[in-house]
């Protein structure tokens, strides 16, 4: 059990060390016990299950993990946590904390050194806003052995990562998700519950990392160009997203030939496609 309530626990370091949180790290310490422990319990731990956490800020949520998993690699790029974290995490000896920036770090390497091989391992963090995207593309695309994420991130962008074809929200970033992972929202969150409130609410999602991506592509990044495309201009058909963010001019005819064979009416919007219609759209344009 976790001694302090994280409240006064993140009250009395701050003033203690006379911290100032930086906005510009994304720091918005999470104190609310009830929700660190709903975090937690997304997470399905064990004592074979080890974590990575993002940021651990001044331990409020790595204390938690620590409690449920066997071991706990917390990454932090600010230095005047480290000595806190020193402190604040004495208890426990399954955590280790080094000094990185989570989006220059070799994590292949982070995870060799530290975890042992074909160990569950699971990414849970209150992620830092400003760099949401970047982040959970580093752990769902570099062929990481993740078993999931459990992630704090900002309501619209997890609505955004689980929306489905059709929905106001569905775009590019829910394709790259779901193509790797099955996302779902677990809880929503109010500001209310971080020191110093976030100016916008929040919610946690997880992220179940498949065996083999949803579907098969012969060529990622081309497929990504052709969601890219098919999304440029909500409010265009396919056929002229396609025709003018992909396209040349005279591969019109050949165009509307490979949507009819793959049974895609042209005059849809991207938004209503679904993965499994974008991959097959992308391998036939591929052969153009
Ligand atoms: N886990 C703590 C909690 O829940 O109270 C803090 C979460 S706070 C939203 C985000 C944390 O990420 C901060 O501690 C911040 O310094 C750290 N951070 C920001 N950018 C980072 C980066 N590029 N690499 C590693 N940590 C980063």
């Amino acid at each position: 059990m976790v001694k302090d309530s994280t409240s006064k626990m993140t009250h009395e370091v701050m003033k203690h060390y006379d911290l100032h949180t930086k906005k510009s790290l994304g720091q918005n310490f999470l104190t609310d016990d009830n929700v660190l422990r709903n975090i937690v319990d997304a997470a399905s731990l064990n004592k074979h299950t080890s974590v990575i956490e993002v940021g651990p800020g001044v331990g409020a949520l790595t204390r938690h993990l620590a409690e449920d998993a066997k071991k706990v690699l917390a990454l932090e790029i600010d230095q005047r946590l480290i000595p806190i974290l020193k402190k604040t995490l004495s208890d426990y000896s399954n955590v280790e904390v080094v000094h990185q920036d989570v989006l220059k770090a070799d994590l292949h390497q982070l995870i060799a050194d530290h975890f042992e091989q074909g160990e569950d391992i699971m990414v849970v963090a209150n992620l830092p806003y400003y760099i949401t995207t970047p982040i959970l593309m580093r752990f769902l695309t570099e062929d990481l052995p993740i078993k999931g994420l459990v992630v704090m991130i900002q309501k619209e962008v997890a609505e955004r990562l689980q929306a489905s074809p059709g929905e106001k929200s569905y775009g590019s970033l829910s394709i790259a998700v779901q193509y790797k992972a099955i996302p779902s929202i677990v809880m929503t969150v109010p500001k209310t519950v971080f020191v110093p409130q976030p100016n916008v609410d929040s919610a946690v999602l997880k992220m179940e990392v498949l065996k083999e991506p949803r579907v098969h592509l012969s060529d990622e990044d081309f497929f990504y160009k052709v969601v890219r495309a098919a999304f440029a201009q909500r409010r265009k058909t396919l056929q002229n997203n396609l025709m003018n963010n992909l396209l040349q001019k005279n591969q019109k005819e050949a165009l509307l030939a490979v949507l009819y064979k793959i049974g895609i009416d042209p005059r849809r919007r991207g938004e209503t496609l679904t993965i499994d219609e974008f991959a097959a759209l992308s391998e036939a344009l591929l052969h153009l």
